[in-house]
């Protein structure tokens, strides 16, 4: 399948399975998705080479105006966003203005509508960078990836592009005090082997690794819409429920989004 790609750089506000009402925030083209993994489940589909291929970011003026004239629109409306959701179609954090927009949009919304949370939803692959760590840390909702306890799955699910190292990772992700964790559990069959981040094995691995992290909670969640690979399964809520039970009784708050 093709993947859906968000059209526009402000989008919504949607109703979010995790943040309530949402408005979204596309730093990344609204052509072509671009990121640095490429996930088996990614409901952008693949992602395309970007050798050769002309990419246009919109600047911070751009993504800053934006975004105040569609929170004067819809300041005191029924639709007023919850949360201003860094998303769309890619990884946000490779934006080169992302820390200025950052803190952009942190005045803005100490201005214009102060209970509103800021969110991103991040693979975490931007990490190394000490400005992108350290805006991080100035937002509400930090939300990374951890859709394995082992290197080994973690490659088969995300497909990093570049170099991972899920210790240098782990260790990175102790250093936020604001972090959200959001996993993906999912099972099928992609190029002739079997993928399964469900299993006691894989679970008891992740487990693990969430403890020694020690996220403020864990985010739990299953497949929702169209995925590159076709045919993967979509775990069902008994089964979620049981992972998310399995952190709380390790002393983590864990919530399932179906
Ligand atoms: S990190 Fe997110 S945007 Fe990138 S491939 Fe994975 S699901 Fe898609």
């Amino acid at each position: 399948m093709a993947g859906f790609l968000f059209d526009e750089m402000i989008f919504g506000p949607v109703n979010s399975r995790r943040l309530g009402i949402s408005l979204g925030i596309n730093l990344l083209p609204t052509y072509a998705k671009v990121c640095t993994y490429n996930c088996i489940y990614c409901e952008c589909g693949w992602t395309p080479n970007r050798r050769g291929m002309k990419i246009h970011l919109p600047n911070k003026e751009e993504v800053l105006q934006a975004l105040e004239v569609s929170l004067h629109n819809l300041v005191g409306t029924d639709r007023q966003p919850q949360s201003l959701t860094f998303a769309g179609n890619g990884e946000p954090t490779m934006h080169p203005e992302f820390s200025a927009i950052i803190e952009g949009t942190i005045q803005l919304r100490d201005r214009l509508l102060p209970q509103a949370k800021i969110s991103v939803l991040s693979n975490g692959s931007m990490l190394h960078k000490p400005e992108i760590f350290a805006s991080l840390l100035r937002i509400d909702n930090n939300i990374q990836k951890l859709d394995g306890g082992t290197e080994e799955t973690i490659r088969l699910i995300n497909k990093p592009l570049k170099a991972f190292r899920l210790n240098e990772y782990v260790s990175t992700l102790k250093r936020f005090h604001n972090l959200v964790i959001q996993s993906l559990f999912v099972r099928g069959e992609v190029n002739g082997c079997m993928v399964d981040n469900s299993t006691e094995r894989e679970v008891e691995a992740w487990l693990k690794l969430v403890c020694d992290i020690k996220p403020k909670y864990v985010m739990i969640y299953a497949i929702e819409r169209g995925t590159p690979v076709e045919g993967l399964e979509r775990l069902s809520r008994e089964e979620l429920d049981a992972i998310a039970l399995r952190v709380r009784n390790a002393g983590i708050e864990a919530e399932v989004y179906v």
